[in-house]
Order: structure tokens, then C-alpha cells, then sequence
């Protein structure tokens, strides 16, 4: 069970650093947003491109339970990424 506690976007990242999502880099100035949750009961937060965060929003989570950390790809959904495989 996972539960969001925040999101938050942030308009100039302070500090270059990888997007959860898809592994690429967010470099400093760019947007990113900042998700704080509570997966599978431990708490972590996450920063994602904003396509990325679109991305994980649109993504069938009936269908996947759960996602690895730098594994997708940018901007596209878990489904959409099956869908090309
Ligand atoms: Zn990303």
C-alpha cells in the first residue's frame, strides 16, 4: 500500500541529480517535481522530470504494482514502454 504525502514542483532545481523515473539528469535551473510518499511502508521521496511525473500520474497502476528506480523511459508511462517493447 502506498500513500502520497506531497508533491511539489519545483521550478529551478538547486542541484544537478538523477530522475527517479528515467534515470536521465535533471541539471540545475530546470524544473523538477518532488514527490514524498510512503511506499510499501517505508517512507522515501523522489524527484522526476515533469514529463516523468506526467508519465508515472498516467501510468495503469491497477496494471503495475510497483516500478524500479531509473528504469523507465522518459516521459512515457509504464504501458506505453510495454506497448514499444
Ligand atoms: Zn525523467
Amino acid at each position: 500500500m502506498s500513500a502520497i504525502l506531497s508533491v511539489k514542483n519545483v521550478k529551478k532545481t538547486r542541484k544537478s541529480q538523477r530522475c527517479d523515473w528515467c534515470g536521465e539528469r535533471i541539471k540545475s535551473g530546470e524544473p523538477s517535481v518532488t514527490m514524498a510518499a510512503i511506499w510499501e511502508g517505508d517512507f522515501s521521496s523522489v524527484r522526476f522530470h515533469p514529463e516523468c511525473k506526467t508519465a508515472w500520474s498516467a501510468t495503469d497502476w491497477k496494471e503495475y504494482e510497483e516500478w524500479d528506480c531509473f528504469d523507465q523511459h522518459r516521459g512515457k508511462t509504464m504501458q506505453d514502454a510495454e506497448a514499444e517493447e
